[in-house]
């Protein structure tokens, strides 16, 4: 059984493809830059790297390459040997509770819904329509990243707002980064053997968020009607006074959407560092005693803590802590600070497992009132399992 996971951007389409028996990649790569001068792809298999300039006017000459490159480099003997494609979708709004078949009927619906994130859910849906046009046999199915959150209470993703906003507009939480907290939420499931359990789930990467977990459900997460809200991120300011935005706008000229994009793009670690998004520069220019990534970086700490602590109190205490993305998996200080000021909860790491990356592993002592470990996201895998558990069904 080989199926291919696909995260479509705008401009590029990332894909992996799963031999299902054990779940292993065979091959994975990106397109870049389809529809603008200099487009090119990377292709990984064997230990092997592929990468060649060629024009990619839309994701449909992406896919046809994609699909030759498969069976030209004997990655697959033929194209029959593709038994589905699981497609990340970034916003299913409450109309998608979980994975689905993708079908005519699901397609109009994500038209319908495409507004709510436009930066994404057009570019995951040209990625859908590509596959459909090439491969119009092969079993499609649509992977939402706001999915796992539909099981959060009305009291949770309700905001204080005229509830005409939510009836007439859908104004609510929907969260995002779903399916690498529901991939978290089974791992923790597998390691605990039991179904029963309290996790506060931790993904930080450029963007980040944090989802409580009661017995495999979501009950609340920082992410909120857009991936705008929560933590502090790379680039992301998270939670903010909305006051902020009329007075930039009319401080500096600028309209809503432009104030909206420099809380997108120019906040967070970048915006109050002045020097990078990337916590590693961060981390490293702290060294040098550098003013504003010493304070970035405790803000960034700070908000982190006060999630965990807020859903420590939501979930009555908490069994297991995750941290998991970019920053999770490899930041060995950012997680020590973290954990040192949740110390007062009775969480305890061990300074030496602390400093393993990228596998998973149990960092917290025997004696800490909390297991925390360190467990790799595999968003691709998660799509994959979920297409092969649709086409099956
Ligand atoms: P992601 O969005 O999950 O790919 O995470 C990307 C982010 O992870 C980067 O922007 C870095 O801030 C962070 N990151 C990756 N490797 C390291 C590392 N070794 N130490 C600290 N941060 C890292």
């Amino acid at each position: 059984m080989k199926i291919i996971s696909i995260n479509a951007g705008s401009s590029s389409l990332k894909f992996s493809l799963f031999d299902m028996k054990d779940e292993h990649v065979i091959a994975s790569g990106l397109f870049e830059r389809i529809g603008i001068e200099g487009s090119n792809y990377t292709i990984k298999f064997n230990g092997e790297k592929i990468t060649q300039e060629i024009e990619l006017s839309t994701h449909v000459d992406a896919v046809n390459i994609l699909l030759d490159k498969l069976t030209d480099l004997n990655i697959i003997s033929s194209l029959d040997e593709i038994d589905g494609v699981g497609h990340r979708i970034v916003q299913g709004k409450d109309l998608f509770q979980e994975s689905v078949i993708v079908t005519d009927e699901v397609m109009e619906k994500l038209e319908e819904i495409k507004g709510f994130a436009p930066l994404h859910n057009p570019a995951n849906m040209l990625g859908i329509e590509a596959f459909r046009k090439v491969l119009p046999n092969v079993p499609m199915v649509a992977v939402f990243d706001t999915a796992f959150h539909q099981t959060m209470d009305k009291t949770t993703y309700l905001y204080p707002v005229p509830y005409s906003w939510y009836e007439d507009y859908g104004v609510r939480k929907y969260g995002a980064h779903g399916t690498s907290h529901r991939y978290i939420t089974e791992t923790v499931k597998k390691i605990l053997g039991r179904e029963a359990f309290r996790l506060i789930s931790c993904h930080i990467g450029n963007g980040g968020s944090i989802t409580a977990i009661k017995d495999g459900v979501c009950v609340d997460t920082s992410m909120g009607f857009t991936p705008l809200a929560g933590i502090m991120m790379g680039t992301r300011s998270g939670d903010i006074d909305p006051s902020v935005i009329p007075y930039v706008m009319e401080k500096e000229g600028k309209n809503a959407s432009e104030v909206i994009d420099d809380l997108n793009k120019r906040s967070g670690l970048f915006g109050m560092s002045e020097y990078s998004s990337d916590m590693r520069d961060i981390v490293e220019q702290c060294d040098m005693q550098n003013e504003k990534c010493l304070v970035a970086r405790q803000k960034y700490v700070r908000r982190i803590v006060d999630y965990i602590a807020q859903y420590y109190v939501l979930l009555g205490g908490a069994d297991v802590i995750v941290f998991t993305a970019g920053v999770g998996e490899n930041s060995v200080p950012v997680r020590r600070e973290i954990c040192e000021k949740l110390a007062c909860l009775g969480v305890k790491i061990d300074l030496d497992l602390n400093n393993q990356r990228g596998e998973i592993t149990k960092i917290s002592t025997e004696d800490s009132s909390i297991a925390v470990y360190i467990i790799p996201t595999d968003e691709e895998l998660m799509i994959a399992r979920d297409t092969l558990h649709l086409i099956h069904r």
